[in-house]
């Protein structure tokens, strides 16, 4: 699978939110991108993905961090390693983005839209009731100047639309293959929150971009967000970096792992007495990431033997208990 990797130096990076402690399935897709640039001697960028204000805690990011190192995943760049493509912590980036946002808007490709929470959850609902997948319905697209003039009159604050238009959008998935979505199926999504604050699948891109990561190493609950995410990588004219959407964790009874499984973050392993070497081996091997079937191998073996298309291919029942 080497042949695949197309960059001498991979630059991949983990981007937690640090909403709480280091969950296990956040903690493997650390180790996977961690196991991938040190088997291909690349960088390992750390950035706090921190713009969610309600639900982001401080505390959270160096209980995160503890956690890492605990386990002996390190970084090489991030809020506690200055480097050339800093700050990495998206709080301190917000004076980036509106550059990004005006050329959105300047070119037509993005809108406001003056719709609330409430008239959206209605929305979502009634598309549920008549038994079609909810999507935003465009509503604000075609708003004329005087249209919106009224909204705000209001008092109403917009947030800013993509509109993804009807494209077929592919791409080639390092772990779960090639991959097709039609744009028209997909909804317009909101790059800027009403607050200002702009939303993941603007900054993630704006800021993989700017820190040129080569490659995104991600659990495959992102894999719905790729699509969006290509759309503005594409209209930006950005190359975008190679994706591979790694399966997720699950818990004995093959539902999404979660507390009602156990423990589930990594400080509670810690506590319980577990040695992080045995968690970084389990985490590793779980689910057959590896073509070498042995049952403990050392971290250098990890790095050595690992390959992206086998990381995490399969579903992976968690059961450390
Ligand atoms: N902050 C996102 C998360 O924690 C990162 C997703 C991504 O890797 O793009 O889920």
């Amino acid at each position: 699978m080497t042949d695949q990797i197309n960059n001498n130096s991979p630059r991949v990076r983990f981007a937690p939110s640090p909403t709480g402690r280091l969950h296990v399935g956040n903690a493997r897709t650390a180790l996977f991108n961690w196991l991938f640039v040190r088997h291909h001697q690349g960088t390992m960028v750390l950035r706090i993905e921190d713009t969610d204000m309600a639900r982001s805690e401080e505390g959270y990011e160096r209980i995160i961090l503890n956690s890492l190192a605990w386990m002996g995943i390190n970084w090489d760049e991030g809020p506690d390693k200055p480097g050339p493509y800093g700050p990495y912590r998206q709080s301190e980036r917000l004076d980036i983005y509106p550059e990004f946002v005006n050329k959105l808007i300047e070119s037509g490709r993005a809108y406001p839209c003056y719709c609330t929470e409430e008239e959206l959850t209605i929305e979502r609902k009634m598309q549920m009731a008549r038994g079609v997948p909810p999507r935003y319905s465009g509503r604000c697209l075609h708003l004329t100047a005087k249209n919106r003039a009224a909204l705000e009159n209001e008092g109403r604050k917009p947030s800013i639309r993509f509109h993804c238009g009807t494209d077929q959008i592919k791409f080639h998935d390092l772990i779960k293959g090639d991959m097709y979505f039609d744009g028209s199926l997909l909804g317009d999504f909101i790059v800027v929150r009403s607050t200002g604050i702009p939303a993941y699948n603007f900054a993630v891109v704006i800021d993989d971009h700017l820190m040129n990561i080569s490659h995104v190493i991600r659990g495959e609950d992102h894999v719905s967000n790729t699509p969006f995410q290509l759309l503005l990588y594409n209209f930006f004219g950005f190359t975008p970096p190679q994706f591979g959407h790694h399966s997720l964790l699950l818990g004995t009874d093959r539902t999404k792992l979660s507390k009602r499984h156990g423990a589930t973050s990594v400080p509670q392993f810690e506590e319980d007495g577990f040695l992080a070497e045995a968690l970084k081996n389990y985490l590793a091997l779980l689910g057959g990431s590896f073509v070498l079937r042995q049952e403990i191998m050392t971290t250098e073996e990890l790095v050595t033997h690992f390959t992206i298309d086998k990381a995490g291919r399969s579903a992976a029942v968690f059961d450390m208990g």
